[in-house]
């Protein structure tokens, strides 16, 4: 018999995931939608939320990424042991796939509350010698695999996860779905609900809406899961007739959001505008917006943390106390931007054997590589760009993975390397090989600009501009995501553009505030920097946190 664990009995509310980043060693996950699950953890934990969090345990992570010498990138995998950081708890259910049985273990990862107590997450896996070797690769890599592999993982995380907190006997009442799959968990609860009366019976519809919250984190079409009813069939078989499934996730594709959205009482966006898009992506729902916020305490850098302990000793968990970060003194402010600096340009040289220069601004930019965060929009006139760096110098840092699947990303890793190499008599371009977690938390503090270039309105929200904004340092960013609604020209960044307006004047309008804003600010007025930074924390590090984000998702979707 599993020990009756305090912390996992306790939990009225589930949050299902593919992807969660635990901790920095930890490789669950691929980019923003695993960092803002694991922010979410982090918060619930601060403001000691009676929640459960359930994921795969991805023991191949992700993939760890190497650039080639032809500049290219070449994925490994990232394996991790469950067994270091976990322990097995003695229960087990199983799905069915193609026909087979496959059973799933659950691990318990505990991450440890501030004020005592902890948060319980279910690591589900199916490795097990009972499973067939097929079926054991199932939980082994993160997004790994074709298009029948991704739903029997989200079999897996979806119909194994409720299952397994059923097997566990937990009293859960509230089931949160982080993007979309998750979504075969509210089929699930279909199914299990005593409530009489067929499938789609108003009364057991709505019984299951009651239960359910759904977050949706993508504008891009291709970012919904979608699947054939032919593949539904063959790997789902019978589990639910597919005229139920027809009606409530699309009639000629399984649609996981759609999926969702008919089964979920409480539905969000991640910004104001993701909302506002999502809503003519799919009409007739209410969809409601809870913009993402980032965990303070765990992307301040220290230096910063012990200037934000003079203002106010609760930063940590009541970050909103941050607006007086305008007070700091402008010596102090600079010394913590100096210091994360020193180590940011240390970690480079370190990895790259690159010294950048303290001296010169860098500008940093790491996300995804992927066509709609356009990495190459700086680039776009290479003869304007050698022309501002030559009157007003500053530095560049890349980083960012492709998915594997993406040869458009990859192509431009590529293209980026030749870029750098074509630029290297000017301006210091350098990529970063393996951007994660702990590589951020060094970016975020050390850069004195982050730049941000998507293609309107594909950024659902964006979180790494809010981790820079807790270390002063601003944003340079389109109008899109979050930055709609942070954006103070000149007092917490700087627009790239203007709301709404043609994408392809972008080039020109990035290269004519570098030029004539960001750099000059930088290089010919220190003093108004620094008040710059200082707006910056206490404008938009005050504000753009996960702790807000979850005291909204507890008052006004799990309480509901
Ligand atoms: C914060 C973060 C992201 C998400 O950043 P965006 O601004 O949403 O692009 C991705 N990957 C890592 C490792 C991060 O820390």
């Amino acid at each position: 018999m599993t020990r009756p664990n305090p912390a996992l009995h306790r939990a009225r509310i589930a949050y299902f995931s593919m992807e969660i980043a635990l901790q920095p060693d930890i490789p669950t996950y691929s980019g923003g939608l695993g960092i803002l699950a694991g922010d979410t953890m982090r918060s619930a934990s601060d403001l000691e939320l009676p929640m459960v969090f359930v994921t795969l345990v991805s023991r191949q992570g992700y993939l760890r990424q190497r650039i080639g010498a032809d500049g290219g990138q070449i994925d490994d995998p990232d394996p991790w042991d469950p067994a270091a950081h976990a322990r097995p708890l003695d229960a087990a259910v199983a799905v069915r796939i193609e026909g087979r049985t496959v059973w799933i273990r659950p691990w318990l990862y505990l991450h440890e509350c501030p004020h005592g107590g902890c948060i319980p997450v279910i690591l589900l896996d199916t490795r097990l010698e009972v499973n067939a070797p097929e079926d054991r690769a199932i939980t082994d890599r993160l997004y790994g695999g074709d298009e029948a592999l991704r739903l029997k993982q989200e079999i897996v995380l979806g119909i194994g996860g409720e299952a397994m907190l059923r097997a566990l006997g937990l009293a859960i009442e509230t089931w949160h779905m982080n993007e979309g799959h998750a979504a075969l968990l509210a089929l699930s609860l279909l199914r299990h609900i005593e409530n009489g009366g067929d499938l789609l019976s108003p009364d057991r519809l709505e019984a299951v809406r009651e239960r359910c919250v759904f977050t949706t984190h993508t504008p891009v079409e291709a970012g919904h899961d979608r699947f054939s009813y032919e593949l539904v069939a063959e790997v789902l078989g019978d589990f639910i007739e597919t005229g139920v499934l027809r009606r409530l996730a699309g009639e000629d594709m399984l649609n996981m959001t759609r999926l969702a959205l008919s089964l979920s009482g409480w539905v969000n966006g991640v910004a104001a505008r993701h909302a506002e898009t999502a809503r003519k992506m799919f009409p007739g729902y209410q969809i409601r917006a809870v913009t993402n916020g980032v965990h303070v305490p765990s992307w301040t850098h220290p230096a910063f943390a012990a200037l934000f302990q003079t203002l106010a000793p609760e930063w940590g968990h009541d970050p909103q106390v941050l607006r007086r970060a305008d007070r700091l003194p402008e010596a102090a402010v600079w010394a913590a931007h100096e210091q994360a600096k020193g180590e940011l340009v240390e970690e480079v040289r370190r990895r790259t054997g690159v010294a950048l220069r303290m001296d010169l601004p860098i500008m940093a930019f790491a996300r995804r590589m992927t066509g709609y965060k356009r990495p190459d929009l700086l680039f776009s006139d290479i003869g304007r760009l050698r022309a501002i760096v030559r009157e007003q110098p500053f530095q560049l840092l890349i980083a960012g993975k492709a998915h594997p699947r993406d040869e458009g990303g990859k192509a431009f890793i590529r293209s980026l390397h030749g870029m750098a190499a074509e630029l290297a008599d000017a301006l210091p371009v350098v990529f970063l090989a393996g951007y994660d977690m702990s590589l951020a938390r060094i970016m975020v503090a050390g850069a004195d600009v982050w730049l941000n270039t998507p293609l309107p309105p594909l950024e659902a929200s964006g979180t790494s501009g809010m981790k820079a904004a807790l270390n002063g340092v601003p944003h340079l960013s389109v109008l899109d995501g979050w930055w709609v609604e942070a954006w103070e020209e000149g007092i917490t960044g700087w627009a790239i553009g203007e709301d709404r307006d043609d994408p392809a004047s972008h080039a020109g309008a990035l290269y004519a505030k570098l030029e004539g804003q960001v750099l000059p600010l930088w290089h010919r007025d220190r003093p108004g920097w620094i008040r710059l930074m200082r707006q910056v924390i206490a404008r938009t590090g005050s504000c753009f946190h996960s702790q807000g984000m979850m005291r909204r998702y507890a008052t006004e979707a799990y309480l509901r």
